[in-house]
């Protein structure tokens, strides 16, 4: 019986994952396991074992600003006429507040500042029920894509070891980035350990460097475009998410959440 270690890296539109089998048997197997799981496997090399990457997918992402601002747009434009009538009134005019982790940048993209106060109540509710919205779709579709390396890892641990490594990302959103606060660590954590059996392991590693770092040679890795990253020192492009989770998948578990059992 042989092991397999696989390594998740989570971004906010995909997840990056990698497959690193001690041996060829192993390996075949991984290429059965994810064809079946509907995960789509990219390049294969060698790295402590054989190293299988992919990059998987969420069925259905938009950022927040793009889902919600040509919906206030609509909304805003059909009162437009209201507005200039109302501003000859003695109206209580106020700032709009929308109670979401992109409010600011909301508010600056729509050239919001004051609106009448009955208008700017009614916006601050839709856009609150729409954020639920974006939020049960959002959920959904990261599910999805967990899901998918959930079944491959799942079918994986029928005849083999396997260890699934994460990165240790508690206390992430106490950064004040709007984006990271859509994102949620401990919601990959659950998935993982809900939809595979308890015999895969699952383990928290380091998450400094897993990015920047080139996993073949250590070199730097610079940024080409938002996705392709290069390593300075080999020259080899990277899928920043793949580059990562092999990165995970090499690194010491920091903390096991579940010891890996034999089948
Ligand atoms: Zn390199």
């Amino acid at each position: 019986m042989s092991a397999v270690v696989t390594g998740v890296d989570s971004n906010l539109p995909c997840l990056g994952v990698a497959f690193i089998a001690g041996e060829v048997g192993a390996a075949a197997e991984v290429l059965k396991a994810c064809s079946s799981a509907g995960v789509e496997l990219g390049d294969s090399i060698y790295l402590r074992g054989i190293c299988t990457v992919a990059v998987v997918e969420l069925p259905w992402y938009r950022s927040f600003i793009d889902f919600v601002e040509p919906r206030v747009k609509a909304y805003l434009s059909r009162y437009l006429g209201d507005f200039k009538r109302f501003k000859g009134l003695d109206l209580e005019w106020r700032k709009v507040n929308f109670a979401v982790p992109e409010a600011g940048l909301l508010r600056s993209r729509l050239r919001l500042c004051r609106l009448p106060a009955t208008v700017a109540e009614d916006l601050e509710c839709l856009v609150l029920s729409w954020n639920r919205e974006y939020q049960r779709r959002y959920n959904w579709s990261f599910k999805v894509a967990v899901g998918k390396v959930c079944r491959a890892v799942s079918l994986l641990s029928r005849k083999n070891v396997v260890l699934v490594k994460l990165e240790n990302l508690r206390g992430i959103k106490r950064r004040n980035i709007a984006y990271l606060k859509r994102w949620s660590w401990t919601r990959l954590v659950k998935l993982v350990l809900g939809c595979t059996p308890e015999r895969v392991g699952v383990a928290l590693v380091d998450p400094s460097y897993t990015s920047s770092r080139c996993p073949i040679c250590r070199g730097w890795l610079k940024r080409k475009t938002y996705r392709v990253l290069v390593c300075v020192d080999c020259g080899k492009e990277w899928h920043r998410d793949v580059a990562a989770a092999v990165n995970i998948a090499l690194a010491e578990p920091r903390r096991m959440l579940r010891t890996p059992r034999s089948p």
